[in-house]
């Protein structure tokens, strides 16, 4: 089945579907915050019966954004009847949280941009080469002939901005620049989207950055730079896991430096990791191996354990990718 024919085809679902429920990823960020929107926004546009969720608490600075509202959570939701379960900006199904129990109930569809993708759906539209899910749903949403306004142009256009680091990142290529525009024609504020995620910083998330920056540490010649955050951490900073959003990339800032890890401890024992790489090196490769997944530049798995033990773990087989793939 082709990427275009699967469109197709799910093109022709949704135009049959009343009933849609519409699913995004745990540990959510604003690609899949905006993927969730703006496909539950334009369907209900179409007179669509839409339910919105995903399995994880939003992160409070998004909550600027009104239409947040509309995603609910797992316990909000009290019927989980559906003609179609779409699933957007997600690999795998651990990566939907206890929606994943519907799967084998409701017909799926997977929309993604992931390559390491399960095409765990019944219907997969997955397409690494978009540097945005938010851009897939950009396409399916004017496939299906929904009219954007501002609001909508709006949210969509976040999920394009966050997933390419407000448009620094080698994803940000020449459709990532047109998708953007054309939003931005419908009325989106690249501008708002930037101040609301980049300039809303408690003091405490400087606190916690600083403890972060104090744990840092460089290897293989200045290739590698990793640095972890403990449960005490975050306690002792009054700070939650949605405070250090961003510090891996303030890890592959520093000048050399091709893979950083930024390993967080966001409840006792549970672990998340997540890989970033400036030009060549593959970390999707890593975060598979270990249960996650990403894409080459950006990966990251959630693990269980003693937090030492899996920075411990975590750093030797990067060592040891890294110098193979040196030799
Ligand atoms: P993060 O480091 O959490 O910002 O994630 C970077 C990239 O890896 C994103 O594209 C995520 O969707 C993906 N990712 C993060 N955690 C996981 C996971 N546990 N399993 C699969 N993919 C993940
Ligand atoms: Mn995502
Ligand atoms: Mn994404």
């Amino acid at each position: 089945m082709t990427a275009a024919n699967e469109f197709l085809n799910i093109v022709g679902l949704i135009n049959e579907a009343k009933k849609i429920f519409v699913v995004g990823h745990i540990m959510p960020d604003g690609d899949d915050i905006s993927s969730v929107l703006s496909l539950g926004m334009g369907l209900q546009k179409l007179d669509k019966e839409v339910s919105m969720a995903i399995d994880w608490k939003i992160p409070s600075y998004f909550s600027e954004l009104e239409e947040v509202n509309l995603i609910k959570t797992y316990e909000d939701i009290n019927n989980f009847e559906a003609d179609l379960l779409i699933i957007v900006d997600a690999s795998s199904p651990d990566r939907i949280g206890r929606f994943s129990e519907h799967l084998n109930r409701l017909k799926s569809i997977v929309i993604d941009h992931h390559a390491t993708n399960l095409y765990f759906g019944n219907y997969n539209w997955v397409d690494p080469t978009f540097g945005a899910a938010a851009q897939m749903i950009l396409r399916l949403n004017k496939a299906l002939g929904v009219k954007y306004d501002e609001k909508l142009a709006h949210v969509n256009l976040m999920g394009i901005e966050t997933d390419t680091g407000f448009f620094r990142y080698s994803n940000a290529d020449e459709r990532v620049f047109r998708d953007a525009a054309e939003l931005i024609s419908y009325g989106a504020r690249p501008d708002k989207i930037a101040k609301m995620i980049l300039e809303n910083k408690r003091l405490e998330q400087f606190q916690l950055l600083s403890r972060m920056i104090e744990k840092l540490k460089i290897e293989c010649d200045g290739l590698l730079a990793y640095s972890y955050l403990s449960q005490e951490d975050y306690e002792t900073y009054n700070c939650t896991e949605e405070d250090s959003g961003g510090f891996v990339s303030e890890i592959r800032s520093i000048k050399n430096v091709e893979v950083a890890i930024f390993i967080s401890e966001f409840e006792k024992g549970e672990i998340h990791v997540s890989f970033r790489s400036k030009d060549w090196f593959d970390v999707s490769k890593i975060a598979v191996s270990i249960g996650g997944g990403g894409h080459p530049r950006a990966a990251g798995a959630t693990l269980k354990g003693d937090i030492e033990e899996v920075v411990n773990e975590v750093v030797k087989i990067t060592k040891a990718a890294l110098e193979d793939e040196l030799k």
